[in-house]
């Protein structure tokens, strides 16, 4: 059976899956990866790309003594290499349309917080202040493939790196004539055409307020990514009070808006990755209107008394299975 549609593949020139999906995990990037593939006669030696994400995790791993962030991080001007400077540049084209919401030059606040480390803590108001003078984007400069920057100031690519990974990794499986897989950087997804069936991709919405693995509903996706922030991913708790590892870079806290997360499907995963932390820290209102006014791109809002919203390119294909749960518009 597996010649004759070995033989008929020739003739046909047939592309037909190979039924079984590849499943592929491996850590990068502080985040476990999974991709699911399907090859098919085109492709039955693809790998899973994990090549490509060591690749990327030597770039832009923050706690790596070996990465280029951490060798950038200490200098006041490095040479960097052409992935590096795009994704700078990529970033700071990012902190422009937001307003600075996004901004990729808040590591010295994460590092001052220590949000998802092993000792985080609430600084002082005098420490906050401090240490927001060393967070302006607007003093990164690309000159000729270096970066310049004040020396205290470090750059955090936390809030875009993995989108410029799943991207890579696209990059990788059609290069290898993939067509259908699913691409999982901890909860950033791109899943690539349809499934084998032609059915579309069905990936289930975190419920911000629960644990991993309970959905408010599923979006169904074909080719495309879908990306989400929310506070529930790294935080700590005191007196009540949840801190977060998204951060408002004008007030030097976690983002405090009402809202719990936020998903943003577009094609690039990059684009979802840096828009799903700009809108969380723009909050419902700005956010909205934003995601509205982007061209390919959608969003889905959850608040934290259990609102949904959805820009209008998401009706058709969300579906909310979640009682505790009300889609409402704005
Ligand atoms: P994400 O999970 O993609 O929303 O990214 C969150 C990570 O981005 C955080 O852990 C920080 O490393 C970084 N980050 C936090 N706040 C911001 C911000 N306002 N702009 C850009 N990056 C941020
Ligand atoms: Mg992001």
């Amino acid at each position: 059976m597996g010649s004759l549609f070995f033989v008929l593949s020739l003739i046909f020139g047939c592309k037909e899956p190979l039924q079984k999906p590849i499943r592929v995990e491996s850590m990068a990037l502080d985040t476990v990866c999974q991709f699911t593939f399907y090859r098919t006669s085109d492709s039955q030696h693809a790998s899973g790309g994990e090549d490509v994400l060591a690749h990327i995790d030597s770039l832009f791993n923050r706690h790596s003594q070996d990465s280029e962030l951490y060798r950038v991080n200490r200098e006041a001007s490095s040479r960097v290499s052409p992935d590096f400077q795009f994704l700078v540049e990529r970033s700071l084209d990012f902190a422009r349309l937001t307003g600075g919401a996004f901004n990729p030059a808040l590591g010295a606040l994460v590092d001052l917080w220590g949000i998802g480390s092993e000792a985080p803590r609430i600084p002082d108001p005098g420490e906050i202040e401090k240490t927001l003078d060393n967070c302006r984007w607007e003093g990164i400069i690309i000159d000729e493939g270096s970066v310049v920057k004040p020396l205290e100031t470090r750059l955090d690519l936390g809030g875009i790196a993995k989108g410029f990974a799943a991207d890579q990794i696209r990059e990788h499986f059609k290069h290898n004539s993939v067509e259908s897989a699913i691409i999982n950087l901890g909860g950033n997804v791109l899943v690539m055409g349809e499934k084998p069936d032609g059915s579309a991709w069905k990936i289930g919405v975190q419920n911000p307020h629960s644990n991993r693995g309970d959905y408010v509903g599923i979006l169904h996706l074909r080719d495309t990514s879908m990306v989400t922030s929310g506070n529930y991913e790294r935080y700590f708790e005191e007196r009540g009070i949840r801190y977060h590892h998204l951060f408002d870079g004008r007030t030097g806290y976690p983002a405090n808006n009402g809202l719990s997360s936020v998903t943003v499907i577009t094609r690039s995963s990059l684009e979802a990755d840096a828009l799903s932390t700009s809108l969380f820290v723009m909050g419902l209102d700005k956010g909205f209107a934003l995601a509205s006014h982007l061209d390919g791109t959608e969003a889905l809002f959850i608040t934290e008394d259990g609102n949904i919203y959805l820009t209008s390119g998401l009706e058709e294909i969300f579906y909310l299975s979640n009682d505790s749960f009300t889609l409402s518009s704005l």
